[in-house]
């Protein structure tokens, strides 16, 4: 039989059959002609059939050869649950070929088929629209086996591409096959149900040249002679877990590997692999990742259901890493790492690399045991898997987990004020612009979160969760119930603040408030958008955290009040007496700024003079960080804010000088947010040269004051 290849066709918005497929259709069915087209746009699935397990045969051909060069084919079966009666089966499919006239449909049990009346094509949805000739029973299981295939090439959309290595001694180019299917690749290289929500299990046998080795999810249990190919074999894989079709990864390769493995009754065996010439390089990636497993298995309390993890480092990976469950892909440049000495901290490219597997290594439960319902959900996978990141880099190197987290802040306050806002519940997941931004908004988001209901408690209820929804996915609504719950058994939270409400807040609306601190006898609280745009109504549930120089307690990040949502104007009944500074957002735990009145910068400025390390030095950061965007939007004057930095001559910690660098090189010279972290970070391993950049930046700012026409002042 011939194959159609669907991708000829250019892709149009309206229904659009090939010729080819109608010449099948015509062969198929003679009454064909008199059927009804059948078209399906909407933009999800439809919900009567529900796949559970997909049994795939994929031949792959790693050879530049005539006739047939770089390439694969295969076939795949597909087995659904019918939720609800239909003649129609729609799935994802699209860039590559289908034999269609050996497409079988039949019940499970009885194995009876039925004909397939018609195929259709949604080119702009990616759909495969097949109708039936007779109604697929609710409560029956069926299956679909579908062949096809397709040329193989280095462009990476397609789901499944080709890759190269050179060796490095001897120049060889060497040709590997790699999958990236986050989030809706798959549909390029298989027939499937390309949504997270629709777990299933796998059988993959991957055909190949005996000179490669086959990697998928799981291990391989058996290698299989290929009956017609000569030198050809059939790699079989054990069954994988319940997972979401984007976490499906195989590869057909040479890479060489370094072993190792957790420790513990059943250990989880590590193959970390690259080119031969870089074999070397791939100890530290080996040894670091069953450390952070270790970690997590032991804090979370629950094993995974892996008996192994491949970690492979390839070139041009179209993303820095990816979790694929047991089958992990890193950019080879990130994770390959020389020898060197041992200090008491690691170099910034092994934390780099650290900080990439120990994220990998989180997702093997947030995302992959746990996955999100809709990709909508795609901040709580990545903020979850940020929050445990930071908590396994602190685990290593204590003090380095607090750097990140308070980088993560920083990073994305200023990416709102790029950008407009962030809005972390409703990112492009197609793009890769705004993905950075939304990973540590949504880590900043749910650190905030943390400080809201006690460590505690939020541990807790994150252990309720992973054991209610484990093999299943979650929305966020769901996450935030488990949280609730949490906060119920523990009283963590007053009556009147439920996490949704306040939570949905942050998650839901773009941006950040600035707090303002009015002291009368009481003190009186505002809130306002960021960006100073009147057209702006978002208003933020602000959990509220202070301390008071009588007080001095930096520890308890315990909100004692909230800022409602629905109101402009909030009264504290707290008495500050009139010399005391009162520092709001303990630790700045939350994820908003804080402006003063004159007087109460005054006395934070004189505090900071006298004795700066009797303020916590993450209040420090968001201090110098917050006078520096105050100042720049004209909302405190040019002496109000020179006077609470000057005192940052004699800072010598890395997150209020990092806050100075970034407010200075991205809010007043338009640095962008990256070369500005950069910046700090290269000044954080410069020593004595903070100092004189620290008076390069005053000259700096006193230059731009004197071509100020004219300073505003606090009630501007
Ligand atoms: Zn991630």
């Amino acid at each position: 039989m011939s194959i159609c290849r669907l991708s000829v066709v250019p892709r149009i918005g309206k229904p659009n059959v090939a010729i080819c497929f109608l010449m099948l259709l015509l062969a198929l069915t003679p009454a064909a002609v008199a059927v009804k087209t059948t078209y399906y746009d909407s933009p999800r699935l439809p919900t009567a059939l529900v796949p559970f397990h997909y049994e795939l045969h994929l031949l792959t051909r790693l050879e530049n050869t005539h006739p047939i060069p770089f390439s694969f084919e295969g076939a795949v079966n597909i087995s659904f649950f019918v939720h609800k009666s239909t003649d129609v089966v729609v799935l994802h499919a699209n860039e590559f070929s289908i034999k269609l006239a050996k497409t079988q449909l039949q019940e499970w049990y009885t194995l009876q088929r039925l004909a397939i009346l018609e195929f259709n094509f949604n080119r702009k949805l990616d759909y495969l629209i097949m109708k039936a000739d007779s109604y697929l029973k609710q409560g029956k299981y069926y299956s679909l086996t579908i062949e096809f295939g397709r040329p193989m090439s280095e462009n990476k959309r397609g789901g499944y591409f080709l890759a190269h290595s050179t060796d490095s001694l001897s120049h060889q180019k060497s040709w590997y096959s790699l999958t990236h299917f986050e989030p809706q690749s798959m549909r390029y290289t298989m027939p499937c149900f390309d949504e997270p929500a629709l777990k299933a299990t796998f059988n993959v046998t991957l055909g190949h040249h005996k000179r490669f080795q086959s990697f998928s999810n799981m291990k391989v249990t058996a290698v299989l002679a290929h009956k017609a190919l000569k030198d050809y074999v059939w790699s079989v894989h054990e069954t994988t877990p319940l997972m979401p079709n984007y976490l499906l990864a195989f590869s057909i390769n040479n890479l060489t590997c370094t072993f190792s493995q957790t420790g513990g009754p059943s250990p989880v065996l590590f193959r970390t692999c690259a080119k031969s010439s870089d074999l070397r390089l791939t100890t530290f990636a080996a040894q670091m990742a069953p450390v952070f497993l270790e970690y997590f298995e032991e804090l979370l309390q629950m094993e995974l259901p892996l008996s192994k993890i491949d970690q492979l480092a390839v070139e041009n990976y179209p993303t820095d890493a990816m979790e694929n469950w047991g089958l992990v892909v890193y950019s080879s440049d990130l994770i390959l790492q020389t020898d060197e000495p041992g200090g008491p901290e690691p170099s910034r490219p092994r934390l780099q690399a650290l900080q990439v597997i120990c994220h990998e290594m989180a997702h093997m439960w947030f995302g992959n045991l746990i996955s999100v319902a809709w990709w909508s959900d795609f901040w709580l996978k990545e903020g979850l898997t940020g929050y445990f990141e930071v908590l396994g880099i602190e685990h290593l190197y204590p003090r380095l987990g607090r750097r990140i987290l308070a980088k993560y802040r920083v990073m994305s306050l200023m990416h709102e004020t790029e950008s407009g806002g962030i809005v972390i519940s409703s990112m492009d997941i197609q793009s890769n612009a705004s993905k950075t931004y939304v990973y540590q908004k949504a880590t900043s988001v749910l650190h905030m979160a943390e400080g809201m209901v006690g460590h505690t408690t939020f541990h807790n209820a994150i252990h309720r969760y992973l054991y209610q929804y484990a093999f299943a996915s979650s929305t966020t609504n769901q996450f935030l119930s488990s949280i609730q719950e949490g906060c119920d058994r523990a009283n963590s939270l007053p009556e009147f603040a439920d996490i949704k409400t306040i939570m949905d807040t942050w998650i839901l609306q773009s941006g950040y408030p600035v707090l303002n601190v009015r002291r009368n006898a009481s003190l009186v609280l505002t809130q306002n958008h960021f960006s100073f745009n009147e057209s702006r109504r978002e208003r933020w549930w602000i959990p509220l955290t202070y301390t008071t120089q009588s007080e001095q307690n930096f520890s308890d990040t315990r909100p004692k009040a909230f800022f409602p949502a629905n109101s402009l104007m909030f009264n504290l009944n707290v008495f500050v007496p009139e010399n005391d500074w009162i520092i709001f957002n303990v630790q700045a735990m939350g994820y908003y700024r804080v402006n003063y009145d004159e007087r109460n910068w005054d006395l934070i400025a004189e505090a900071l003079s006298r004795d700066h390390q009797s303020i916590h030095v993450l209040n420090r950061a968001q201090i110098v960080g917050d006078a520096l965007f105050l100042w720049n939007t004209k909302r405190i004057s040019w002496s109000t804010a020179l006077n609470v930095l000057k005192y940052l001559v004699d800072e010598d910690e890395f997150e209020p000088l990092m806050a100075l660098v970034v407010g200075v090189t991205n809010g007043f010279w338009g640095v962008s947010p990256e070369s500005s972290m950069n910046i700090a970070k290269w000044l954080s391993n410069a020593g004595k040269w903070y100092a004189e950049f620290i008076n390069y930046t005053f000259d700096q700012l006193v230059f731009v004051e004197n071509n100020v026409e004219s300073a505003p002042s606090e009630e501007d």
